[in-house]
């Protein structure tokens, strides 16, 4: 029988009406079998997202300061959802449990992950589904990262004995048994591991927008909606800011061959984005998948007269940063210049540290670092059959009046990287849209 793996996302589950509408289409196809939920997010814009207030109650519980009052807002939130779903369900245990659990300073990852594990057992009682636990079946390795092969089995194993269940999103364990979760937006990643576990035919990420967007909707007025696109395009717009997938969610259904479908949980008519292993019909009107970007990154620049000629000098200055486990963006060099793009912030309390330990490695004319970059990617399979595309992207930009401060084109020839001062960051993502998008 044909299996489908359904996740909802915050906004998906943050109040009684939107549970509704989630049972409303997992009832709608018998193939959805298994759920990933995440924990409620905002029902406003101003509205804080539950595992925000878990952090909250674990920095005032960390500095001994009571939390009652945050943790009243939460058992607010679940109990709102209970009471307008109209369940005849008694959880007041588990916030006991957990409220205690949060005073005994039980640990950041866990006090988050309590965000999915009450909404999966809202919902998995309201749907009549069993409910699986995360910290059972998601093992993560020492160093901390995930143990993808143990997960699979035991994730497998667990799953064959259920007809139906939910899966609380964004954590799993740790060898000693402590709750660790996945980076923020990490119940994505849970979503792509339980397909691979159930061989599913497709994994459905239902979210707030119909679909991965050409740009970021908050900076470009309703973009156009990317009707298919490859595992390797959406990562590299997941990871430099296209936050509508969690970048490391494309891993596991990698390995199975498994599409990723995403939907719009308040039009579930809209057929969303299909991410696929390999996009051959690029949308040959606009030649580019898509654009997204980020602020946040700094560049060291090292100059040196006939840097080109000394051998390993390339390998001094990146082990300079591996000493202080910093990891590089980008490393765009010429014959006399090399610049290694950071994240700022991955800089802090290390400046100095790392400005003397380059100094002294390779002995240069002049090191320096510049913060206040902004990336923005240009990405598509489309733009290597049309010449030009690089130069239609430094050219909307030029003629917005932006200056380009870097210049990386991959080797995989799918995304085109520019550097723009973190000012010009809007009017440079407007500028590339409007050139591509007609
Ligand atoms: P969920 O809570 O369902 O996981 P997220 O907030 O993590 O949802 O992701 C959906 C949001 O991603 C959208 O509401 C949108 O604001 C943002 N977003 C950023 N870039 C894009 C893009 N290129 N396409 C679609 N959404 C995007
Ligand atoms: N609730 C978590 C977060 O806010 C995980 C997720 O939504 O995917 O980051
Ligand atoms: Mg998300």
């Amino acid at each position: 029988m044909n299996v489908k793996v359904v996740k909802f996302g915050g906004s998906s589950l943050a109040d009684a009406e939107h549970f509704a509408q989630v049972a409303s289409i997992i009832k709608a196809d018998p193939a959805r079998r298994f759920v990933v939920a995440s924990a409620p997010g905002k029902r406003s814009k101003d509205d804080i997202k539950v595992t925000d207030l878990f952090y909250e109650c674990y920095e005032a519980s960390r500095t001994h300061q009571n939390i009652d009052e945050i943790y009243s807002k939460i058992v607010d939130r679940y109990n709102a959802i209970i009471e307008g779903l109209g369940l005849d369900f008694d959880i007041s245990g588990e916030f006991e449990y957990v409220k205690s659990a949060l005073q005994h300073r039980s640990g950041r990852d866990f006090a988050a992950s309590r965000g999915e594990y009450l909404n999966s057992l809202i919902l998995a009682k309201y749907l009549k589904y069993d409910f699986v636990d995360a910290e059972n079946v998601i093992f993560f390795k020492e160093n901390g990262t995930l143990d993808a092969e143990k997960t699979n089995e035991a994730m497998r194993k667990e799953l064959l004995q259920h007809k139906n269940a939910v899966i609380p999103g964004f954590y799993g364990v740790m060898p000693n048994g402590t709750i660790k979760t996945f980076s923020r937006g990490g119940s994505d990643i849970t979503g792509s591991i339980v397909s691979r576990a159930v061989d599913a035919d497709i994994y459905e990420n239902w979210t707030d927008v119909s679909g991965c967007l050409m740009a970021d909707p908050r900076i470009i007025d309703d973009p156009r909606p990317i009707k298919r696109v490859s595992y390797r395009e959406l990562r590299e717009l997941s990871y430099m800011g296209a936050s509508v997938l969690h970048e490391d969610a494309i891993f596991p259904v990698k390995m199975a061959n498994i599409p990723i479908n995403i939907r719009n949980t308040n039009r579930p008519e809209d057929a969303g984005t299909m991410i696929v292993a390999e996009n051959k019909e690029f949308d040959t009107d606009t030649v580019i998948t898509g654009i997204a970007g980020r602020k946040g990154f700094s560049v060291i620049t090292i100059e040196n007269d006939m840097m080109n000629s000394e051998i390993g000098y390339g390998r001094r200055v990146l082990e300079v940063l591996e000493n202080n486990e910093i990891s590089f963006e980008h490393l765009p060099s010429g014959i006399d210049n090399m610049s290694v793009v950071v994240e700022s912030k991955a800089l802090d309390g290390r400046r100095d540290k790392v400005l003397a330990a380059l100094n002294r490695a390779v002995h240069a004319d002049s090191v320096t670092i510049e913060d206040g970059l902004a990336l923005i990617a240009t990405v598509g399979h489309g733009m290597v059959k049309y010449k030009g595309t690089a130069a239609r992207v430094f050219n909307a930009i030029s003629n917005a009046g932006i200056n380009i401060r870097m210049i990386d084109q991959g080797s995989s020839e799918i995304s085109i990287i520019v550097g723009v001062e973190e000012h010009d960051f809007d009017a440079a993502l407007k500028a590339i849209y409007g050139e591509f998008v007609k």
